[in-house]
């Protein structure tokens, strides 16, 4: 059986991912990363006895669980999301971090030649152009596990990129599509985490509030599919039942349609796209779909979504600014510590004011992230 490597293993795909190879025994699990939510660890190691790798962030925790388990090896911080791509020698890298942590891990998984099933799409955000190359020059494989993007991959079963007209990203609009723009200064915390379809980590739901992750998905797109982005559009279904569509040349289109559940696209990335599967999910009535309503993405109540093309037309370090800006402003929200509108404020303010680089090298890519960060707080 192929080895792998779970980074981000106590979270909401992390965890998804644990259900989704144990219900499929698809691999055995060598190594696993956690974050804060290291009381997983035990039970992880308990479930999974092939496990022998393990990363924790903070370095007191990782030193107190190799005590426990002196026959497995432990590493801590960000050098040790790298060390363990290394050490564990897994064949495949599932990557279900969250945000800018990301793309480090990608690069290397790549760089190491690994299969990588991303699910942290802020690293084609941040590092779109570097992972091309990688993938360019033959470097690892890559297979999406965000449900638009495996939709759409599923989509182009068999059809030719080329024969692409457009490729329509579904939103579900998120808890606030049908509020008054002029109410978005009373939104509370508790609101923004109400997905209306989906139980996610917190970023990545007030980034599904605020359209943000739809502008991130928009860049996952283009780096993904190879696909102009004047042929990338969004559209709005409100029960998230749709989970894309393309459009092709001829007029045809292509939809996929099933629940909202993460194991189905998870699966799907890792079985490499293994479309005509036995292995069943739930299943659901047909009635429970009854008419497909899609609607236009309203751009005026949710600007952020620009960021989207701005970032695949700018490039250089224009994904890292945004990301940099949005992930601090999400946290700051998040801790009480600014209101929801500012979050689009401060982004604003940033990409007016921080320096844009046309060809960054990777370490300028990791230190816009770092200014960037200070001067949310700056600002704040
Ligand atoms: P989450 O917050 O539930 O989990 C994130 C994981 O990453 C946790 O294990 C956490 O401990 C770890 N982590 C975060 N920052 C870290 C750091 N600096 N160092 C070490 N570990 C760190 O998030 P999630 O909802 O599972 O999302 C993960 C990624 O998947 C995000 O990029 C998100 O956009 C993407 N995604 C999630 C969903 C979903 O349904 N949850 C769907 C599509 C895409
Ligand atoms: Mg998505």
């Amino acid at each position: 059986m192929k080895k792998l490597l779970i980074l981000g293993a106590s979270g909401s795909i992390g965890t998804q991912t644990l259900d989704v190879i144990i219900t499929y025994k698809l691999y055995d699990l060598v190594a696993i990363t956690v974050g804060n939510r290291f009381d997983i660890v035990d039970e992880i190691i308990a479930k999974f006895p092939t496990v022998k790798y393990v990363t924790i962030k903070e370095k007191n925790v990782a030193d107190k669980y190799q005590e426990k388990y002196p026959n497995l090896q432990f590493y801590s911080g960000n050098e040790g999301l790298l060390k363990i791509i290394e050490d564990s020698k897994a064949d495949v890298v599932v990557n279900a971090l969250t945000g800018f942590a990301g793309l480090l891990p990608s690069i290397k998984s790549l760089e190491l030649n690994k299969i990588l099933c991303l699910a942290n799409k802020e690293s084609l955000v941040v590092g779109g152009e570097f992972i091309k190359k990688l993938l360019k020059e033959g470097k690892g494989k890559l297979y999406p596990i965000d449900s638009e993007h495996v939709a759409i991959a599923k989509c182009l079963y068999n059809k030719n990129i080329n024969d692409v007209d457009k490729i329509l990203i579904t939103a579900s609009g998120g808890p606030f599509f049908d509020l008054d723009k002029n109410e978005f200064k009373n939104i509370k915390v508790e609101d923004a985490l109400k997905h209306p379809n989906w139980s996610m980590g917190k970023k990545i739901t007030i980034d599904s509030s605020t359209m943000m992750n739809k502008a991130f998905e928009i860049v996952e797109a283009y780096y993904l599919f190879d696909v102009p982005p004047n042929k990338i559009f969004p559209l709005v279904d409100r029960k998230s039942h749709v989970h894309s569509l393309v459009k092709f040349n001829n007029g045809e289109y292509r939809l996929q349609v099933g629940p909202s559940d993460m194991r189905i696209p998870i699966y799907y990335a890792l079985t490499f796209g293994k479309c005509d599967n036995n292995d069943k999910f739930d299943d659901v009535e047909i009635n429970t779909f009854d008419n497909y309503e899609f609607k236009e993405m309203n751009y005026e109540k949710f600007p952020l979504i620009n960021y989207g093309k701005f970032i695949i037309e700018k490039k250089g370090n224009m994904g890292a600014i945004i990301n940099a800006a949005n992930e601090e402003c999400v946290y700051e929200f998040l801790n009480f510590n600014i209101n929801y509108v500012d979050i689009k404020n401060i982004i604003d303010k940033i990409v007016d004011v921080y320096p844009y680089i046309k060809n960054p090298t990777l370490d300028e890519i990791i230190k816009t992230d770092h200014e960037v960060r200070n001067l949310v707080h700056e600002l704040i």
